[in-house]
């Protein structure tokens, strides 16, 4: 069993790390978490941390990581809005793309970074998309404007399909999903969502880390979201439980990961296995 786990790891050429859940929950980092990113860079193992929350720009958890003692490079985060905006250059070529963002000035901040204009009237500006995203900051003037641009047509797309995202102290609140909900019962029309479980987040990551899907391996504590997109799209998947599902889950779940481990502490055993065995 444990040489078959072995056997798996070694041909990932490529992380992907959720992070809630699996690396930390709330302000509390795993053990085990730090040594795991230390090993890969010893390695020279690619790794990219994943989030669906799009409320942050990837600055903000830079710093989140690095108050934990987890110092990595810009290149190995991203975020469903940085996600988005790569989709959103890689499908529209002009130079001067625009869009209306529902969104946190730190998601409009972030897209700008990518070079889209991001539009502050629509009365006075053309929109090209509509972007959506987890709205710390909704008002019901973003609402409105987001409805009359998808009645006119104008593409609509949303970082991440999430519901709710779970608050420190067991508190719940309305995601990104959510808002969608709210403008699709007005509209009539779905969002195409960028975010996990979208094949669209994987094809952005294997084309931007020039990786095949084969060899990239999720970490993740969700069955729903991180499992089910490793194995639609063909990726090795790991399960830990050190989050939202337990083992009695995934024997009720019909998505059943790759791998399975405690935590990523225990991964991080495996691989130092792996990585002092092939030196
Ligand atoms: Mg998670």
């Amino acid at each position: 069993m444990g040489n078959n786990k072995l056997e798996v790891l070694s041909k990932v050429d490529l992380f992907l790390l959720d992070m809630d859940g699996t690396i930390y929950l709330g302000d509390r980092l795993f053990e085990g978490s730090r040594e795991f990113v230390q090993l890969l860079k010893e390695n020279n193992k690619e790794f990219l941390f994943l989030t669906n929350n799009s409320s942050k720009s990837s600055d903000d958890y830079l710093k989140k990581l690095s108050k934990m003692g987890i110092e990595i490079a810009k290149e190995n985060l991203l975020t469903s809005g940085q996600a988005t905006a790569i989709y959103l250059k890689s499908i529209d070529q002009r130079s001067a793309v625009s869009a209306y963002v529902v969104g946190t000035q730190s998601l409009k901040d972030e897209l700008k970074s990518f070079g889209i204009n991001v539009v502050g009237s629509i009365e006075k500006e053309d929109v090209d998309y509509l972007i959506v995203g987890f709205d710390t900051e909704l008002t019901y003037k973003k609402l409105l404007d987001a409805c009359k641009l998808i009645r006119k047509g104008v593409p609509f797309l949303a970082t991440n399909p999430d519901l709710v995202c779970p608050l420190d102290g067991g508190e719940y609140i309305p995601d990104c999903g959510s808002i969608c909900i709210m403008l699709e019962n007005a509209t009539k029309k779905k969002p195409l969502f960028i975010g996990k479980p979208s094949s669209i987040i994987v094809d952005v990551i294997s084309k931007f880390k020039n990786v095949e899907k084969s060899k990239i391996a999720m970490i993740g504590d969700r069955l729903y979201t991180d499992i089910k997109m490793a194995n639609d799209n063909g990726m090795i998947s790991i399960l830990v439980l050190s989050g939202e599902t337990t083992y009695e889950d995934v024997e009720k779940f019909q998505v059943k990961p790759t791998l399975i481990y405690n935590s990523i502490k225990d991964i991080y055993e495996d691989l130092k296995i792996l990585y002092r065995g092939v030196k």
